[in-house]
């Protein structure tokens, strides 16, 4: 496989990443990754295997963060990331992302952490309460330095990561008015499904929450999982009218079906009564295997050579490490310890 390409400084840069705690799911390919695969050749973009992050709630099996990260790999080969034009970096291999951490971790308050929606939310769902593992509570400044280690522009994101990217421009802003403005404030990319529900219903499709559906399932999982989807509970003869909006199985129509009048036409049928839930379902199967075959054959193909995505993540992790040492240099700098630099 090809190495990544070297140091483009006249392109803008993306960063953006994820938790290797699972496979990667359809709410990542609309949230995220598609904005990454369109914008991957107009930006020098760089994709963070977050294992330190999926360490934070994950510290007592981090076999399952290891075993992810080449399963998350696959799925960015899978879905068309080129590593010729973008460079995928292992968290953990990167030490200046905690020391910046460490410095971050200053600038912010914990009555402020305490407010950030998305985090209470995990806190809840996780049962946490008080007991909240430190690291995890302030998962958002680590995040703040993953994001300005590398001098990103542009962060293509699902909203739940939207309070994440103001704490990190929050920091950005703190640390220029407190020693030089040497970091890089970033915007937010937000897709046309920055928010896919769960099969289940629930706002969020999540890999913790047992409501995806991953982009390497089988077509028979597939067909599975989407017979066993929510939909309207009030729908429940064919021939009764039913409810479009909430319903998962029409979010996932919009999201994936090309075909918008079809989508409008099954849609005002529904409404008016006489469609059945299993027919609009099979309907979805089709649409959802015309997207997912291609992803699962290529998928199948990176997998044949498991060594050679390592040895791509280990080249991006370098070049990836290159980078925020530059940040990292220019970080000391302005703070004033760079003690022995000449
Ligand atoms: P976990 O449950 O481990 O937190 P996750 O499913 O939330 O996993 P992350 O790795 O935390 O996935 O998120 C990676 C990126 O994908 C983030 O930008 C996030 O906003 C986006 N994303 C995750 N789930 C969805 C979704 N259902 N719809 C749209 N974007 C999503
Ligand atoms: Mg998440």
């Amino acid at each position: 496989m090809t190495q990544p390409h070297a140091i483009q400084p006249e392109k803008k840069r993306i960063l953006t990443g994820d938790r290797p705690t699972a496979p990667l799911h359809l709410g990542h390919l609309v949230g995220s990754l598609q904005s990454r695969v369109r914008l991957q050749h107009e930006y020098d973009t760089f994709i963070l295997l977050a294992d330190v992050q999926a360490m934070t709630d994950n510290f007592a099996d981090p076999a399952r963060v290891r075993a992810n990260v080449l399963e998350v790999a696959l799925d960015y080969l899978a879905v068309g990331l080129d590593p010729r034009h973008c460079t995928f970096v292992i968290q953990s291999q990167v030490p200046e992302i905690a020391e910046l951490t460490v410095f971050y971790l200053n600038l912010v308050t914990v009555s402020h952490l305490r407010q950030n929606p998305t985090v209470k939310t995990e806190i809840q769902q996780k049962g946490f309460g008080e007991a909240v593992p430190a690291g995890f509570f302030v998962y958002p400044v680590s995040q703040a330095a993953d994001i300005t280690a590398f001098g990103a522009h542009l962060v293509p994101v699902g909203d739940d990561q939207l309070p994440m990217i103001e704490q990190t421009r929050e920091i950005v802003r703190r640390f220029g008015g407190l020693y030089a403005p040497v970091l890089t404030e970033p915007q937010a990319l937000l897709s046309a499904f920055p928010r896919l529900p769960g099969l289940d219903g629930q706002t969020k499709m999540s890999k913790s929450q047992g409501n995806a559906l991953f982009l390497g399932d089988s077509a028979d999982e597939v067909k599975r999982k989407v017979m066993g989807m929510y939909t309207d509970p009030g729908h429940l003869r064919a021939s009764d009218p039913g409810r479009v909006e909430g319903n998962p199985v029409f979010t996932y129509l919009d999201a994936f079906d090309p075909d918008r009048e079809r989508v409008q036409a099954l849609k005002d049928h529904y409404r008016r009564g006489g469609l059945g839930d299993v027919k609009v379902k099979s309907h979805l199967v089709d649409v959802l295997d015309g997207v997912l075959t291609p992803i699962r054959e290529r998928r199948a193909e990176a997998a044949r050579d498991a060594g050679a995505v390592m040895a791509l993540l280990e080249a991006g992790t370098r070049r990836g490490r290159e980078v925020a040492a530059q940040t990292m240099a220019q970080v000391r700098q302005a703070m004033g310890l760079d003690y022995f630099s000449a």
